[in-house]
């Protein structure tokens, strides 16, 4: 994503009730923060937010929570957000890294990861989200047979994405490597780089992952 810098996007952040500057308060008490005590979904690099926006519409009974490194862009699904104030949705300025600080373990029952940052260098393979090491953070925040969910327009990423996953011991439930021409599309909500990507004919893959059963002992 291009990053442009949004004057005053820390200030407005910090005065919406829809965002958290400080998510490591939260640690264990995620469920305090909503009006009701639901299952908790989270996306990793929302962006904008418009996909949470419009799942947290569809899906009353689901608590979700958009986690968004960079502050500029935050502010846009936090402006977004006080329009429509959903209140099912809340969004954070987190570093995926620091995702075990922010969330106890289990808190979260299903991840969602929308074209991630590709990373195409060798040499920054583990800074993709769907690295070992980023594996090994959602093995800890997500329960037994917890889910994440993946889509990129990115094949290499994708393939990396495949065996990472495989090999990290979880199971491929269903995968894609062409979503709007495949029947797990039923349902689908887009995100705005799927929009983008599609509209110029790039394909767009998906995969659907489930959490090994039995915790590797570290
Ligand atoms: N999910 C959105 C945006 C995809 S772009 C969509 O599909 O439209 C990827 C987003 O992930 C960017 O907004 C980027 O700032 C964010 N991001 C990248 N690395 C991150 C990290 N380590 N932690 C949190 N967010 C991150």
């Amino acid at each position: 994503m291009r990053l442009k810098n949004v004057p005053g996007s820390r200030e407005e952040i910090a005065a919406s009730s829809y965002a958290i500057i400080a998510p490591e308060l939260y640690r264990g008490r995620w469920q305090t923060l909503y009006p009701g005590k639901q299952p908790l979904h989270l996306e990793i690099g929302m962006g904008k937010g418009r996909f949470l926006q419009e799942m947290a519409a569809l899906h009353p009974e689901i608590n979700y929570l958009g986690v968004e490194k960079y502050s500029s862009v935050l502010v846009k699904a936090v402006r977004k957000q006080e329009e429509m104030g959903l209140p099912n949705l809340l969004f954070a300025r987190m570093d995926a890294e620091e995702i075990c600080n922010c969330m106890e373990e289990g808190e979260v029952s299903r991840i969602y990861l929308n074209f991630s940052d590709p990373w195409p260098k060798d040499r920054h393979a583990k800074r993709r989200l769907t690295s070992d090491r980023f594996l090994e953070r959602y093995d800890r925040i997500l329960p037994e047979g917890g889910i994440l969910e993946f889509k990129t327009d990115n094949e290499d990423l994708f393939a990396f994405s495949l065996e990472s996953i495989r090999e990290h011991g979880w199971e491929i439930l269903a995968e894609t490597w062409d979503l709007h021409h495949s029947s797990l599309c039923e349902g689908n909500v887009m995100t705005e780089y799927e929009e983008k990507f599609s509209a110029q004919g790039h394909p767009i893959c998906k995969l659907v992952a489930r959490r090994r059963t039995v915790r590797r002992v570290v």
